[in-house]
């Protein structure tokens, strides 16, 4: 409810104040800190500024009012990795309430919320555990209007020694990864997607059985191996996919390697690939934003731009989009 109103208040004053040169108000704020293991490093000022690209990419496509504080360090090992300060779990009715609730609906939403039963797990489905809860992490419950007190946000560990340079030759830089692809994957974590969406590497390698215990991550509530039937096996043979209108289309796979994030996608190059792509400089693309979308965030035109595979609007005809949607968002308001 603040939401929508500052929404319309700052839509208003915006288009009123500057006519349709305006901007979109970014309103997801990530504030980094970056750890002395890359200020002092010799490619600090290279790092930071890859850092700081994936965040005001973030920033810009992510519309709710929540500051997110990331702390980065520079590792020697793996690839990327990423803890979150805080988290919390909740009812799955509770989390469905507030996805209907707090959420302003795009598409997107509407499509996958008829895909939410009323009660969770139905019959037919795994895990059976009638106290199933939903893990959450600190930002996304925040954005869910969740009452938490803990800390928001999280750390983004990256291994620099892996990171292409621009003083590298192509050659060396081939096998090398894109520091801003492998911190926006983080991010997306930190936020409730990818590896931090799927709560499914609680469960032992191979189990192909029935859930008791374990929470499900708000994305695995996605997750499907065929039309209607959820998926929640990490045998590495299986076939699981995302999905947002029950299974009937497969948006991309997700990855079922037992050495990466469940969470993650496996397939064609994206961001949030399991394993990253090296020698290439990706971005978020469709189904990050779907997935952003999905789980309880809500997308900025841009964001939505880039979920639809629309064209992303330049500033005046986003502004445009933004003063002729106002009618639209009134009426769509839910109790
Ligand atoms: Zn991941």
């Amino acid at each position: 409810m603040l939401y929508r109103s500052r929404f319309a208040f700052v839509v208003v004053t915006a288009c009123a104040a500057v006519g349709l040169h305006v901007t979109a108000t970014p309103a997801l704020t990530i504030i980094p800190t970056f750890d002395t293991t890359i200020t002092t490093n010799s490619n600090a000022t290279y790092f930071e500024s890859q850092i700081n690209s994936a965040i005001s990419a973030i920033d810009s496509y992510i519309a709710n009012p929540v500051t997110v504080d990331i702390t980065f360090e520079g590792v020697n090992y793996g690839l990327g990795s990423n803890s979150l300060d805080d988290g919390t779990g909740l009812s799955y009715s509770a989390y469905v309430s507030a996805l209907k609730n707090h959420q302003r609906l795009s598409a997107a939403d509407d499509s996958a919320l008829i895909t939410l039963p009323t009660s969770f797990p139905v019959p037919g489905d795994t895990p059976t555990n009638p106290n199933q809860e939903i893990g959450l992490g600190s930002p996304l419950a925040r954005a869910l209007g969740i009452a938490f007190n803990g800390p928001v946000g999280g750390t983004v560990y990256a291994n620099l020694g892996s990171m292409m340079l621009p003083q590298y030759s192509t050659a060396q830089n081939d096998y090398r990864y894109s520091m801003q692809s492998v911190v926006a994957h983080e991010i997306d974590e930190i936020l409730g997607i990818g590896g931090d969406g799927s709560s499914l590497s609680t469960i032992y390698y191979g189990y192909s059985g029935t859930l008791t215990n374990a929470n499900v991550g708000p994305l695995d509530l996605f997750r499907y191996s065929s039309d209607g039937v959820r998926s929640f096996t990490t045998a590495s043979n299986a076939t699981a996919y995302f999905s947002i209108n029950g299974g009937k289309t497969n948006l991309v796979n997700f990855n079922q390697n037992p050495n990466g994030d469940y969470g993650d996608w496996t397939g064609t190059s994206q961001v949030q690939n399991w394993s990253g792509t090296p020698g290439r400089v990706l971005n978020l693309g469709a189904n990050e934003m779907t997935a952003l979308d999905v789980v309880g965030w809500n997308l900025t035109p841009l964001g939505t731009a880039l979920e639809t595979g629309q064209p992303v609007p330049e500033p005046a005809t986003m502004a445009i989009l933004l003063c002729g949607g106002l009618p639209l968002l009134a009426r769509r308001k839910r109790s």
